[in-house]
């Protein structure tokens, strides 16, 4: 019986760090650009270069070790990764397999249950990304090309305790994690972009077992989705072979994203792990440790709960408002302009968010300015426009450096609120529309809005739409 059964899941994490440079040299730390652009003799591991290892790079991995709770060790160093393969210039890869920066740490998520469970993270290492295989064709004969812009990047592997049971704790451990680590600003965390790669690894054993049981590993997930889909996928072929009595070899799988299964790869050489002799060991003191832990900024968790407190938001808006720092800052950048709160949640969730989405736009790179945002709300707050209105200026704040207030008298948003005018409106309405006026008095309160939904229109979205309802029920009787 498949119930009689659990997974037992562990993660191997890539997380490509955004450095300028390289780990061990000056080049750029940029992938996407033509290949071979930014590559030097040390990238490139010609003869006699001599590796310098990137203090930006160690600054950022130690805030990721930070922030998944790890001790940062005092002593840690470099080894060669031996293999051979040709998106590899020097014949190994520098990685940290015996001295590890960070060890132990701890992640919290919640659960499937609603409560939170926390996830062990047995160490991070640092360790150098190598070249790009480019595979072509001129329709006879396949060709290789090798791009070393990505050779060196600086990347940390975090491995995790096999703690996790369920696709839902796999994607919830990475979406946790993607948001720590997008915090102290480390790694975009893309896993659409690549520069965060998930390797899962996988066994089933019965429910009352705690025994480790021969793992399987699958790779090549690009989504957070695809990630859960895999696991999902690869939980239910490992029991169905438990089930017919095949055992479970150990060996590595791909995702195929079309297909939505997992093949099996054919197996990579690995060989043996040396001290390298090149790179200085790296030594922490507390005294920088504790530094970078004083300047670590204030987490989603501890900004939820004093957005609750501070600004009264809800609890749903206080998560949304903090679920990434650009947010966070562009939340409360509009709240310090005297805009209620809960006004500048709504607004930026409901029609911030959706209208950066679109224009392919970020909160720090928008002609939207907290600045500007926050003036337009102050017209709404004060009734000078109605929320209609405020959404059309909105949309013009993209396209002009105009200020909220010289869009709203340049096209005439100004809101009605005088009274003597809102009446004409509605007396016009109210004659106009003498069957929805009867519809009304026979006690169909629908009618009610219509009539205000006339009114409106007859205003071109302008009236105050509250005293416009208050004015037409005085009316109506
Ligand atoms: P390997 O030597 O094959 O790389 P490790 O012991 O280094 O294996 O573990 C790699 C990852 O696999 C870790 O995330 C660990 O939690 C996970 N893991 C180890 N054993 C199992 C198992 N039996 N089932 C599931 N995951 C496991
Ligand atoms: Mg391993
Ligand atoms: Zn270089």
């Amino acid at each position: 019986m498949k119930t009689d059964f659990e997974a037992v899941i562990g993660l191997e994490i890539h997380v490509q760090l955004n450095s300028a440079t390289k780990m061990f040299c000056d080049c750029p730390n940029r992938t996407g650009d033509e290949p071979n652009q930014h590559i030097c003799p040390i990238c490139l591991w010609l003869p006699g270069a001599m590796p310098q290892f990137s203090h930006e790079v160690l600054e950022k991995a130690v805030r990721v070790g930070l922030v998944l709770n790890c001790n940062i060790q005092q002593q840690s160093a470099f080894d060669q990764k031996v293999y051979y393969y040709p998106d590899l210039p020097k014949g190994y890869q520098l990685s940290q397999a015996h001295q590890p920066l960070a060890k132990n740490g701890w992640l919290e998520i919640i659960g499937e249950d609603g409560q939170s469970k926390r996830l062990g993270i047995r160490k991070i290492h640092m360790e150098e990304d190598v070249a790009k295989l480019v595979h072509e064709s001129d329709g006879r004969t396949p060709i290789s090309l090798v791009d070393f812009n990505r050779a060196g990047v600086p990347l940390v592997e975090i491995v995790t305790e096999p703690d996790l049971r369920s696709p839902h704790e796999a994607m919830e451990f990475i979406r946790t994690l993607r948001t720590y680590i997008r915090y102290v600003g480390s790694s975009e965390c893309s896993m659409e972009q690549g520069s965060l790669r998930v390797d899962a690894n996988i066994s089933i054993r019965p429910k009352s077992s705690d025994q480790l049981n021969t793992k399987v590993e699958i790779k090549n997930m690009n989504s957070i989705r695809n990630l859960g889909d895999a696991i999902t996928y690869e939980i239910d072929r490992q029991i169905g072979s438990l089930i017919s009595g095949d055992p479970i070899v150990i060996h590595t799988r791909l995702w195929d994203p079309e297909k939505r299964v997992t093949s099996p790869m054919r197996g990579k050489f690995e060989g043996p792990c040396v001290p390298d002799p090149s790179v200085p060991q790296i030594a922490i003191p507390d005294e920088f440790q504790n530094k970078m832990r004083c300047l670590l900024p204030e987490m989603p968790d501890q900004k939820a709960a004093r957005f609750v407190n501070q600004y009264k938001l809800n609890y749903e808006e206080a998560v949304l408002m903090s679920s990434e720092r650009d947010l966070s800052e562009y939340f409360e950048a509009v709240v310090n302009r005297k805009v209620r709160p809960r006004t500048a949640a709504h607004w930026i969730a409901t029609q911030m968010v959706p209208a950066l989405k679109e224009r392919n736009q970020s909160l720090t790179d928008t002609p939207v300015t907290p600045d500007r945002l926050a003036n337009l709300l102050t017209m709404v707050e004060e009734d000078k426009i109605n929320a209609n209105s405020a959404k059309e200026v909105m949309m013009r704040l993209f396209e002009t450096d105009q200020t909220p207030q010289a869009i709203v008298e340049q096209w005439g948003f100004k809101q009605i609120s005088e009274i003597s005018e809102l009446e004409n409106l509605v007396d016009e309405v109210l004659s106009t529309h003498s069957s929805a006026v009867n519809n009304f008095r026979n006690g169909q309160a629908k009618a009610l809005g219509f009539l205000v939904g006339q009114a409106m229109q007859a205003s071109q979205g302008k009236a105050n739409p509250k005293r416009l309802r208050e004015i037409l029920t005085k009316k109506l009787g």
